[in-house]
């Protein structure tokens, strides 16, 4: 079978190639814990379901337009504009198949074979694969542990050239938990705006998961909103990464562009997700703060326990629910049976030897890291730990 030069050059996906992998050894009957694929572990609220219930009884089971629902746009609007700050017409919203198809759309609306996109490292892993998809050349900025994972104003300048289309920016970042300030927004679009070509997609996915007060929008810097994606939908704060629903709101003409695409691939999002999205938006939002607090306690569980693990360098995420240690320690140690090379190796070594499903770093882009998803119980969180801190005690 010949398949296409796009097809091969694009890896699969890490953390979903994991989780595949635990569900295969969990079905056999191996105790498994699983913190390889990031997902909360809740149920999606009551009030949503029911509303999706009400929507098959009233028959909301033909297609949709191609952006949605006007009632759903109009409510992605009223949270921008109530919640960000941020003032858009329903005609700039453009509904897709989860907060993944919104990126993947801008990036093939806008990269044109050879543009470069830079991607600040760590990166969530299928960013260089949807530019790769589009043709484009990623172009990675790395961030370390010591820059608390962020990229700096300076690294920002150095990168760009004149084949720069885009940058995206994820905050809070998956898979570091890193959240950029205001102010380091701002500091960043100082330099955006030395070069007005360039487009910034803003991954805002996580922006309830924070826990370290309001959610910053780059868009809301000046200048910037007219040259920004912003991504965002209801996976992770209303726990509905089944529902598949996610947005861009983008200026105008690239909210237009996004339309014809998903109009020719895909169509509108699945009907009756997209009422259960209506409601989660403009309902009560207390849900979006109880399962906050919940996050946040077990990100205090898992710091403090990581800590307590020899080798292990873990910074404090301040958002989303990833722990990202570095473990580079551990490279070229061994437990008689098998070798620690890579952080894939690490992460295979766990699986094996602790059955705790994690994903190496080098997927994400940061080889010396490791991440952990502590989207669980605390119990689980617990019991990971433990079964880390025994296997790694094992490797000298
Ligand atoms: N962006 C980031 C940074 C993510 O971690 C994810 C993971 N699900 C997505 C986008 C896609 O989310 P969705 O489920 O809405 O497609
Ligand atoms: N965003 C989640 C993760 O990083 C879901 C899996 C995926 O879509 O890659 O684990």
């Amino acid at each position: 079978m010949h398949l296409s030069e796009r097809l091969n050059r694009l890896a699969p996906s890490a953390t979903l190639a994991m989780s595949q992998k635990s569900a295969e050894l969990k079905a056999q009957g191996i105790d498994i814990i699983n913190m390889s694929v990031g997902e909360p572990d809740f149920n999606t609220p009551d009030h949503v379901k029911a509303a999706a219930k009400q929507a098959i009884d009233d028959n909301w089971s033909r297609y949709s337009p191609v952006p949605g629902y006007p009632a759903l746009r109009e409510a992605i609007c009223h949270k921008l504009r109530t919640e960000n700050g941020l003032c858009y017409e329903p005609s700039q919203i453009v509904v897709g198949n989860g907060a993944k198809q919104a990126v993947c759309n801008v990036i093939l609306a806008i990269v044109d074979s050879g543009d470069e996109v830079i991607i600040p490292a760590p990166y969530w892993v299928s960013y260089p694969q949807m530019v790769l998809m589009a043709d484009g050349t990623p172009v990675f900025v790395e961030a370390t542990i010591e820059q608390d994972f962020k990229i700096t104003p300076a690294q920002l300048e150095a990168a760009i050239t004149p084949r720069t289309r885009a940058l995206i920016l994820c905050s809070p970042s998956n898979p570091t938990g890193s959240v950029y300030s205001a102010e380091e927004l701002e500091a960043l679009a100082v330099v955006l705006r030395r070069h007005p070509e360039v487009i910034v997609i803003a991954d805002e996915i996580y922006e309830h998961i924070n826990y370290v007060g309001a959610h910053a929008s780059i868009a809301s810097c000046e200048g910037m909103k007219e040259r920004t994606a912003v991504i965002n939908g209801v996976s992770k704060a209303y726990a509905m990464t089944g529902w598949r629903i996610g947005f861009v709101a983008a200026p105008a003409d690239l909210a237009k562009g996004v339309n014809k695409l998903q109009g020719q691939y895909t169509s509108g999002p699945c009907s009756v997700s997209q009422m259960a999205a209506t409601e989660a938006f403009a309902a009560d939002q207390a849900c979006v703060e109880e399962m906050r607090q919940a996050f946040l306690r077990r990100k205090n569980l898992i710091v403090g326990l990581a800590r307590e693990i020899p080798g292990f360098e873990v910074n404090d995420p301040a958002g989303a629910f990833y722990l990202f240690p570095r473990i580079s320690s551990y490279f070229g140690k061994t437990d008689g049976k098998r070798t620690i090379h890579t952080s894939t190796d690490f992460a295979l070594y766990l699986l094996e030897e602790a059955h705790v499903a994690a994903v190496g770093g080098d997927a994400f882009g940061s080889p010396e890291c490791f991440r952990m998803s502590y989207a669980t119980s605390d119990e689980n969180i617990v019991e990971a730990m433990r079964r880390i801190k025994e296997a790694c005690a094992k490797l000298h």
